[in-house]
């Protein structure tokens, strides 16, 4: 029996794993007790990761070997590796020709690994020359990245899950921690027991589970998350716990913003977001009167057409409280997936560049040119990823790379992105399992190896990059990510020699810790820096966050016993008080709320809001192959205020059409005082198998992304997924 260290693939807290292998078997997981994410601990998902890797390829779930589709509609039948890259070499080269590179895109995802992220971004701004490289944690995260990058100067979350056991006062906002972010809910309950005068102030319109543990639970309406900020800091002004010294030192734009947050009275707060004013005012004493507060958030500010805003106004209140760069202390951004970060850091996304350098900067463009040795890196933005489907629906974008996501099922606004996936010349899917609602659109099918077969690193929500280790060779012919784009990549340049400045390749890895090595030059004097970090002594001393510079004591310390578990890195950002903005100053921003995308009337008369269920992961392509996983909820179910559910004559399990102005769907109703009246909640996992609908127009659709609107944050393009207008009207059966 052979036992690997590597890291759980499911959610940003990025839990430690020892996995036990046998013959080439995955035969039993468990919590590392030495990994700082977790200590030992996994929730639901964690434990089960030995059975989901099994289980797949004995139910024939798995790709397990490239797949052509002659003709769309048709089934695919086998082909080589050799014959599938030289096939997507030449197709995406002549679509190139004909149209140029912004007719291409690659649609990635933050399952994938920090060296896979990196080989897709190069090949499409370093190659290709297109920016059109986006990903799913577009839908994740883009609005906490351009909200940090607001206000404190960079995409870098100042805390550590460390300050859950040093704040006085949690608040967690549009966060459900006890299902998304299972093990770091363990951690506050831990914390609250360990320390009675803890305060947890919970802001969400249901009452989770994680409200339901709370001090004080706020549930704020929909989309009204900047007025209870700005309400809170109007509090927070009046009862005088403004840190005027800290505000004085580190920020610039106060005046501005008190000039905005003066309209928000706590009347006409309470007014906007539904709450009591006298339980505004308790949040408001708490968030002033505590030595230390902690903000903990997550999609249900990012998810949102004002999502930047969100993430900006909670900043706010830390920045005009001093509650920052302290133990216990921050504004503290949750990631959905295991490397969200990873993806971020090395700029996998339309608008980002290798080591949090901007696209829209020509500087960071020729730096970055320079790097990878390549004339240079196009100015014009890239499609994000709602706009990157509306591009290949319209036939701007002719050929589209899929890898590690399904967007057919989580997408907002289902029938465009279906209509792009059709009307698309060329389409491949890079997966490892043979089930996704996309793998049906694919003209080819490349087989992905996955958790338990790859080798690289993550880095979670703190900052800390872990190593992902490979425990058994990758089912069938399923290959890595990183190698599969590095062939494609190795043909394609063939087919573009001018771009190649006259090297002879731009990809010239032998293995995936030379990808490593090449990142982290292009962080060297970044806000980033891992220049001290190597494959060497993540093995030796174990995860560590960055920023972890040469300088430190990270690479250069080959004193310290091997094993020994060390850290190098910073667990926390601005203790100084500097932030990384021209001034050093933090930066207030005086943003007003606004409404949300798509407000519900008299026809669309309920709030949809959608989010995670406690023992799923995404599209459930993986946690869908263990019947234990659906103990907990057997089957799709739309949650409706017991009140609501009277007065349209529903009982539990009666079946329902969810209708919006896009599409329907039907599901069985069920009553919960989680949610409030007016308001439905349906969970994002359900898709082909378990809830069927269809657009406006009759074409068929499948999960609750029938319903959702493509609205985005116009900052951070993020898409408004927590909330549409819908109608439910009880579906009569002959
Ligand atoms: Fe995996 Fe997240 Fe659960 Fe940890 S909390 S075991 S990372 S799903």
């Amino acid at each position: 029996m052979k036992e690997t260290r590597s890291t759980c693939p499911y959610c940003g807290v990025g839990c430690g794993v020892i996995i036990a292998s046998q013959d080439g078997q995955i035969t039993g997981v468990r919590g590392d007790p030495d990994h700082p994410a977790n200590f030992g601990r996994l929730c639901t998902k964690g434990s089960t990761l030995h059975l989901t890797a099994a289980a797949p390829v004995t139910w024939q779930a798995r790709l397990l070997q490239p797949q052509r589709r002659d003709e769309r509609g048709q089934a695919p039948r086998v082909i080589g590796w050799e014959a599938a890259l030289d096939e997507a070499a030449n197709r995406f080269a002549n679509i190139i020709d004909r149209n140029g590179p912004d007719a291409v895109g690659f649609y990635i995802s933050g399952q994938l690994l920090t060296e896979d992220y990196y080989v897709f971004n190069k090949l499409a701004k370093g190659l290709i020359g297109t920016n059109n490289v986006d990903t799913n944690s577009r839908l994740c995260m883009s609005s906490a990245v351009a909200g940090y990058k607001q206000t404190l100067g960079a995409d870098a979350p100042p805390s550590c899950y460390e300050d859950i056991d040093h704040a006085d006062l949690i608040f967690i906002v549009g966060a459900n921690t006890a299902y998304a972010h299972p093990i770091l809910f363990r951690r506050i309950e831990d914390a609250k027991r360990a320390n009675p005068n803890l305060k947890l102030i919970v802001a969400d319109p249901r009452r989770t589970e994680t409200a339901e543990i709370a001090d004080l639970h706020l549930p704020l309406l929909p989309g009204t998350d900047v007025a209870l900020f700005h309400g809170l800091l109007h509090l927070l002004m009046w009862e005088g716990h403004i840190d005027h010294a800290y505000v004085q030192a580190h920020t610039t734009g106060f005046d501005a913003l008190k000039t905005v947050v003066r309209d928000y009275d706590p009347r006409r707060v309470a007014a906007v977001c539904g709450l009591d004013e006298a339980a505004l005012a308790q949040a408001a004493q708490w968030f002033g009167e505590a030595g230390s507060v902690l903000s903990l958030y997550c999609q249900g500010l990012n998810q949102s057409s004002s999502g930047t805003a969100k993430n900006a106004a909670l900043i706010n209140l830390h920045l005009a409280t001093g509650q920052i760069g302290r133990p216990g202390a921050g504004p503290f951004s949750l990631t959905g997936q295991p490397n969200a970060m990873g993806g971020r850091e090395v700029g996998g996304l339309a608008n980002l560049l290798s080591a949090h350098r901007d696209l829209a900067n020509p500087e960071h463009r020729d730096e970055v040119a320079r790097l990878w040795g390549v004339r240079d890196v196009p100015a014009a933005p890239g499609k994000t990823a709602v706009e990157m489907f509306e591009a290949a629906a319209d036939g701007a974008i002719k050929a589209l790379w899929i890898s590690c996501t399904n967007p057919a099922q989580s997408l907002p606004d289902q029938r465009t992105v279906r209509r792009a996936l059709e009307r698309a010349e060329y389409v491949v899917v890079q997966e490892a399992y043979a089930t996704t609602a996309t793998c049906a659109y694919a003209d080819l099918l490349l087989p992905a190896s996955t958790w338990g077969e790859k080798e690289g690193t993550v880095t979670n929500s703190e900052r800390r990059i872990s190593r992902v280790r490979a425990a058994v060779p990758p089912a069938g012919q399923a290959r890595p990510d990183w190698l599969a784009v590095v062939e494609f990549a190795r043909r394609l340049e063939q087919r573009l020699p001018q771009r190649l400045a006259g090297r002879p390749t731009l990809f010239p890895y032998q293995g995936v810790e030379d990808i490593w090595n090449e990142h982290r030059e292009t962080t060297r004097g970044r806000d980033l820096d891992i220049t001290g970090l190597s494959y060497a002594l993540l093995d030796r001393h174990g995860p560590q966050q960055w920023p972890c510079p040469a300088s430190s004591e990270g690479e250069a310390s080959t004193s310290a016993p091997p094993d020994e578990r060390r850290s190098f890195g910073r667990a926390r950002l601005y203790e100084d008080g500097v932030f990384p903005t021209p001034d050093g100053r933090a930066r207030f921003v005086a943003i007003r709320h606004e409404a949300l995308a798509e407000p519900r009337d008299a026809r669309y008369p309920f709030s949809l809001t959608t989010g995670r269920l406690r023992d799923h992961w995404h599209g459930m392509s993986r946690t869908g192959t263990l019947g234990r996983l659906f103990g907990h909820v057997p089957e799709p179910a739309v949650q409706l205020n017991p009140g609501d559910m009277t007065r349209r004559g529903l009982k539990d399990g009666d079946l329902v059409y969810l209708t919006s102005r896009r599409g329907s769907v039907v599901v069985p109703a069920q009553a919960s005082e989680q949610v409030a009246p007016a308001q439905a909640f349906l969970a994002m996992h359900w898709g082909e198998e378990f809830l069927s609908g269809c657009s406006s127009t009759g074409e068929p659709l499948t999960g609750v992304n029938a319903l959702t609107t493509s609205a985005f944050c116009p900052t951070s393009k993020q898409p408004e997924l927590k909330h549409a207008a819908i109608k439910v009207l009880k579906a009569e059966l002959p």
